[in-house]
């Protein structure tokens, strides 16, 4: 875990990426409102240049000082010599026939991690992520094979739907409904709650009226249930809430899912019922991905209905998506329609998703930032001795 980043100093190891490891400029991007205005102050500007730069960083994209036309060339030059509007690089790029597109960005470390845009008819829905790695070793995720190298920046989170918005020409932010980058789901590598305050921070901008202005309702955070944050999370950011659930028992939630013993399924489903706003208008979403002989038959089904009783919320079903070395498989289709129907039956919305991106591992579960050549068999000893390591670890 790192240092929590919402004090308002300028530091260039949380302000983010310079867009080359050897600038030592400042990126603005990342920094709070009140950051922007000590570092304004800092080169004897007036805070309203706080306010110029928030218009032109968020509302209209820019990223090069000289197009800001209603800043004086001397400003302009002075922001030039001292500071950057910069976003991750992207590594690599890479669109699925369905029109899901992926990147890999890479950061002024090296460190790289995946963002995944989902086009939809209503919709579109940026994937981001929060950590590089994870600590956690939910069994039926890439990811959790990848350790946890380090907490993204609130640069970093946000900079990765600004280079999403870019990709897509979507500035300046349009003000009405027809967006094309309309949600986001902290839903990437990494668990948010255990980087909460580079989270908090960068959504915060994300929501902020007078640029990007995304509304709380568009964004979703999802967790594998850190119970302690969850709390935090409805009180400080207030944003749609999704639990990684996966299981109805904590028997078998353990084995699929560690952090369940640390968390058992009486305290996740109890801070859900707690969190604030939660309502029928507002449910809370319960994602279950369909893991074949495990955790898919209609006793599941009913013990999930019996769990989640009198609460507001809805299942997003989830067709597993196989990665390289995973000792996992899908349901069959049958089976997952049977489970959908006994929980449809029982008054709850029970959506099957249609697995996207599957052609480039853009899909639920499959991110991973390395890609190494190696047989299915050696995939999954690699992967065994991953999660292996990483519990030892904890
Ligand atoms: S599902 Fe999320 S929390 Fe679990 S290992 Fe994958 S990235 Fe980490």
């Amino acid at each position: 875990m790192t240092t929590p980043t919402t004090d308002t100093a300028i530091d260039t190891a949380t302000a983010g990426e310079t867009g080359s490891g050897t600038d030592a400029r400042v990126n603005l991007i990342g920094l709070t409102r009140e950051a922007l205005a000590e570092a304004m102050a800092d080169i004897g500007e007036k805070p309203f240049r706080a306010k110029q730069l928030w218009h032109w960083m968020y509302y209209r994209g820019a990223t090069d000082f000289a197009a800001m036309t209603d800043l004086s060339k001397t400003l302009r030059t002075k922001l030039e010599e001292r500071f950057v509007v910069a976003r991750p690089k992207a590594a690599r790029e890479q669109t699925s026939t369905d029109g899901t597109r992926k990147w890999l960005f890479e950061f002024t470390d090296g460190q790289k991690a995946e963002t995944v845009f989902i086009p939809d008819e209503d919709r579109g829905t940026v994937c981001i992520s929060s950590q590089v790695g994870c600590t956690l070793t939910c069994r039926f995720c890439h990811t959790g094979t990848q350790r946890l190298v380090r907490n993204l920046t609130p640069a970093e989170i946000v900079g990765q739907f600004l280079a999403a918005r870019d990709s897509y020409g979507e500035w300046p932010t349009p003000m009405d409904e027809r967006r094309m980058l309309s949600n986001v789901v902290l839903m990437g590598m990494g668990e948010p709650l255990y980087n909460f305050d580079n989270v908090a921070a960068a959504m915060r901008i994300v929501m902020a009226d007078d640029g990007i202005a995304l509304s709380r309702r568009r964004i979703t955070l999802s967790t594998s249930g850190v119970v302690p944050e969850i709390h935090r999370c409805g009180k400080e950011l207030n944003v749609n809430l999704a639990i990684s659930l996966h299981a109805p028992d904590d028997d078998t939630r353990n084995v699929i899912m560690p952090i369940n013993k640390k968390y058992p399924l009486k305290e996740l489903i109890q801070a859900c019922r707690d969190y604030p706003g939660a309502s029928n208008a507002r449910r809370i979403t319960f994602e279950y991905v369909m893991l074949k002989g495990l955790n898919d038959t209609p006793a599941h089904a009913r013990a999930l209905i019996k769990l989640v009783k009198g609460l507001p919320c809805k299942f997003n079903l989830i067709p597993f998506n196989p990665w390289p070395g995973t000792p996992y498989e899908c349901s069959d289709a049958d089976t997952i329609h049977t489970f959908a129907e006994i929980i449809w039956n029982a008054g709850l919305s029970a959506p099957i998703r249609t697995p996207r991106g599957r052609d480039i591992l853009a899909a639920c579960g499959q991110l991973k930032t390395d890609s190494e050549k190696l047989s299915a068999r050696e995939r999954r000893l690699q992967a065994e001795k991953a999660w292996a390591e990483k519990e030892a670890a904890v």
